[in-house]
């Protein structure tokens, strides 16, 4: 596997690929197995500095293209990642251990449609004018300058795409850091753009830590920082972004819930529980954790749940027929177990999984805990793994007060045929991106983000353009100036 999955360098940076291996080797692990099938290096300072550098440079010059022009390398770079779906796609299951049945529909090809719609959006962004009298002001849709992303380890091509065509559409240069965990697939996002047309400088990836995330987010000469990972990243990276008063976008954790009333179709009921809980193995930001089950269809739900989990197909990610792969990491793996152990020592009713999967690599059943209370660990703490928590209730009033009662407010999902109903739930959510009879899903016209500790900004849609770009308001004066004195 490795002549697949080692990079020809760590980082990719000024138009090329670069190394250093002064810089801490960091391990690339094939979750299916255990087994090492890369090593990258951490960036050194020269590293950074060769990044923060080149990206200044190019981006002027960046910036005064016309959007049409932008947007054509974009657009080239999606069509070259449609191409090369397939060893993106394997790719991006060797860093991840997602089964190719998802990364095959869901990673490289979701990076190409932002590519494509931000590079169509770039020849549309424009500023206003503001007639005053016979005066006039008029507004510049300006870059932000050099954007940093840091990226999370469950989608690691979509995230670098997410937040590079955005900025890139917008004019900015874009230094972005993958998560340790995930380093190679930002490196071949890089490689395309770069091969599409992009100019040397302008979308750079290096690989580390925190410290070098960190490294990047406290340089004055950043403008912008766009983070996807946890709550506790958040506070740091915010904090750290604060004291330079730079620009955040703020993708962080979520404790999602899904309210399933009794006039819900069950079936669909079911599938979105289960696409909102157990694709990707769990490790879905905006999954639907907290599944609130009306009392009338509880049981005929978690009977048909149990049923339908039996079809999972558990087994070598790298296989089209598996549907369900390992979790990322020994290290993640240990986590979600501790939380299943709090889930039954707190007294939740464990209804089918629980238990690793006898073979190598980090694979855990999917789990379903019943009779789980608010006040249990696992209906407060996010665990980014495949474990369901099903609670029910009695009245819609009830259910919007317990779904709210969280200190997230990432995503929230409503199954009903009473639409009316629906949109009152919807409306009543304090969530970012919500879903009625559906769940996750994630297109890039619609805008996406968290409310409350999941985040601040958003991503993808029009929206983004607004995070990505600043206004400039210009006051035009047709006569003489008039002064007191
Ligand atoms: P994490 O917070 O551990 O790390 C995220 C990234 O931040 C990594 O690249 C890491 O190296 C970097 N980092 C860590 N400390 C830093 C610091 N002090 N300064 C700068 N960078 C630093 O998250 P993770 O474990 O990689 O990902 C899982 C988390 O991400 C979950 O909480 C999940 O909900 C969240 N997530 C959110 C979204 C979203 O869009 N809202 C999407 C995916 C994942």
């Amino acid at each position: 596997m490795s002549y697949l999955t080692q990079p020809t360098a760590s980082h990719f940076v000024n138009g090329a690929y670069v190394e250093d291996t002064n810089g801490t080797p960091i391990d690339v692990i094939y979750p299916a197995t255990g087994a090492v099938i890369a090593t990258v290096h951490a960036a050194t300072p020269e590293v950074v500095e060769q990044a923060i550098v080149s990206a200044r440079v190019a981006q002027g010059a960046w910036a005064a293209l016309p959007g049409t022009e932008r947007g054509r390398i974009l657009g080239r770079a999606a069509d070259m990642m449609r191409e090369r779906n397939h060893d993106l796609s394997v790719l991006e299951t060797c860093d991840t251990g997602k089964p190719y049945q998802e990364t095959s529909v869901a990673d490289a090809t979701s990076g190409a449609d932002a590519l494509e719609y931000f590079g169509g959006l770039a020849a549309t962004l424009t500023g206003e004018h503001i007639q005053l009298g016979t005066d006039w002001a008029y507004t510049r849709r300006e870059a932000l300058g050099l954007c940093v992303g840091i990226g999370a380890w469950n989608y690691p091509t979509q995230i670098a795409c997410w937040k590079g065509a955005p900025a890139l559409a917008c004019g900015n240069a874009m230094i972005f850091k993958p998560s340790e965990t995930t380093p190679l697939c930002a490196l071949k996002v890089a490689e395309i753009l770069h091969e599409a047309g992009l100019p040397a400088g302008l979308y750079n990836v290096i690989q580390g830590m925190g410290e070098v995330g960190g490294a990047l987010v406290g340089d004055p000469r950043v403008d912008k920082v766009s983070l996807t990972g946890s709550v506790p990243t958040g506070r740091k990276v915010y904090a750290a972004a604060a004291a330079g008063i730079k620009h955040v976008t703020m993708e962080l954790g979520g404790k999602s819930p899904l309210l399933i009333f009794d006039d819900a179709d069950l079936e669909n009921a079911v599938s979105g529980a289960i696409l909102g809980n157990f694709y990707s193995s769990g490790q879905v930001c905006s999954n639907g954790t907290r599944v609130f089950v009306q009392k009338g269809i509880k049981e005929a739900f978690l009977a048909r749940l149990t049923e339908r989990l039996k079809g999972a197909v558990i087994g070598d990610p790298l296989d089209p027929a598996t549907s369900f792969g390992p979790l990322v990491s020994q290290r993640q793996l240990e986590i979600v177990r501790s939380y299943i152990a709090k889930g039954i020592e707190e007294g939740a009713r464990l209804v089918t999984g629980g238990a690793r999967v006898e073979r190598d690599g980090f694979f855990l059943q999917p789990t379903v805990f019943a009779d789980v209370s608010d006040d249990m660990t696992i209906a407060r703490e996010e665990i980014f793994g495949p474990v369901m928590a099903v609670l029910d209730f009695d009245t819609e009033e009830e259910a919007l007060a317990r779904a709210n009662a969280s200190e997230f407010g990432l995503s929230a999902g409503v199954f009903t045929r009473d639409l009316v109903r629906a949109h009152r739930v919807v409306a009543g959510f304090e969530a970012g991106t919500c879903f009625i009879n559906s769940y996750n899903d994630a297109p890039v016209e619609m805008p996406f983000g968290g409310s409350k500790l999941s985040g601040v900004g958003r991503e993808n849609a029009k929206a983004a353009i607004e995070h990505y770009s600043q206004l400039k308001s210009v006051y035009v004066r047709m006569g003489d100036m008039e002064a007191p004195f």
